[in-house]
């Protein structure tokens, strides 16, 4: 799910390109903060149309991510790794080692884990060179493995507290439009389906659409459609930059909570979705879960404490619409201020290690 690449509003860090000929390794690893600890995101590999648009992605994700770890109260930066996928034949082991090597020679600033493109198994290889990285083979009673459960979790509270603080009504009585059924996509559906919210979705693979429709009566849309279905919630789980001058005006849902990245094209889509009375949920607040399964995996904790950290998403997200609401910010505004607030706040960096 490449996101759209745009400006970023704060300069990062440290911009590290990263290359082995050999291995096939061509990308960028960029640290955007790491006042508040060593910059933690996953690892994108991807197709780009050039060097440009790879750098323009990792910078804005890099953002991203620092502003996400500061507002789940995370002690941990901000950073991405993005790799090119090669147009010419490799061997992916040795390309995710040659990475895990790179992420080593940062001795600790960096931490990875798996983001788009990228698996558990590629995550063991980067494993070989580094203990700098999360994602991996989950051990019982830790956290660790895919973490889109407890993404999808995050998100599914966040939109309980959002649904009852603007439609006055739990989501019993919503009806919620799903875009992408993939790992977040179909575990969210299968918590607002046991919620009692009835369910519009699109998927562009039909055998998985058609299954989450039997498990739970959902209504399957066009995948072009489904942006204006006639929902209380549009929840974007597939695409980064599906809400722009565009498609705005197409919405009917009044509220807007999804796991994608960068659902917004461009700040100024915030104020149009204000305008027209939507609600928009900020996607690095609502699905901060993953980063947190991927703290507790990297930092120790037991899989209790990752459970109450994204069980208090909801009231993060409480705090903010607060927040915005007493300053007269749209969400995506307020959201961004704070974490900014937060990693400028920040005294000296802890010097984490792995667990
Ligand atoms: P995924 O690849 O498993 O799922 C994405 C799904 O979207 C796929 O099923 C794909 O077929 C579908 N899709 C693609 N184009 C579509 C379109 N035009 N309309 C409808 N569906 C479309 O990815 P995921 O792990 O479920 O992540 C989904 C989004 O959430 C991504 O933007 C990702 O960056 C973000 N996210 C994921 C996590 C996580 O824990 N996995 C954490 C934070 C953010």
């Amino acid at each position: 799910m490449v996101q759209p690449a745009t400006f970023t509003a704060c300069p990062p860090e440290r911009v590290i390109p990263i290359e082995s000929r050999a291995a096939g390794l061509n990308g960028v690893i960029v640290l955007h903060s790491t006042r508040l600890g060593p910059a933690a995101g996953g690892c994108r590999f991807w197709r780009y149309d050039d060097s440009g648009a790879l750098h323009k992605d990792a910078l804005r994700l890099a953002e991203g991510m620092a502003y996400k770890n500061a507002l789940a109260d995370l002690r941990l930066g901000g950073g991405k790794a993005v790799l090119a996928v090669p147009d010419r034949p490799y061997d992916r082991a040795k390309l995710f080692e040659a990475f895990g090597q790179a992420v080593r020679e940062l001795a600790g600033d960096y931490v990875t884990a798996e983001d788009v493109g990228t698996t558990v198994e590629d995550m063991a290889a980067v494993r070989r060179n580094t203990m700098h990285v999360a994602g991996l083979v989950k051990k019982p009673g830790q956290p660790g493995g895919d973490p889109s459960p407890w993404t999808a979790r995050g998100v599914f509270l966040s939109m309980q507290v959002a649904a009852r603080r603007h439609f006055g009504t739990g989501l019993q009585d919503l009806t919620v439009a799903v875009q992408g059924l993939g790992n977040v996509g179909s575990g969210l559906c299968a918590l607002l389906h046991e919620a009692g919210a009835k369910l519009i979705v699109a998927e562009p693979r039909p055998g998985v659409a058609a299954h989450i429709a039997c498990l739970y009566g959902a209504e399957i849309m066009n995948k072009d459609a489904i942006l204006s279905a006639q929902a209380d919630i549009f929840a974007p789980c597939a695409l980064g930059g599906v809400l722009d001058h565009r498609t705005i005006p197409t919405l009917r849902a009044k509220l807007i909570c999804g796991g994608a990245n960068n659902i917004l094209g461009s700040p100024e889509d915030g104020e149009r979705l204000a305008e027209r009375d939507v609600l928009y949920a900020p996607d690095y607040v609502v699905n901060a879960g993953g980063i947190i399964n991927v703290a507790g995996e990297y930092l120790g904790w037991s899989s209790e404490e990752v459970a109450r950290r994204v069980g208090e998403t909801g009231e993060r997200l409480a705090r903010i619409l607060d927040y915005a609401g007493r300053e007269g910010l749209t969400p995506g505004d307020a959201a961004d201020r704070l974490a900014r607030k937060a990693i400028a706040g920040a005294r000296a960096p802890l010097a984490l290690q792995p667990a």
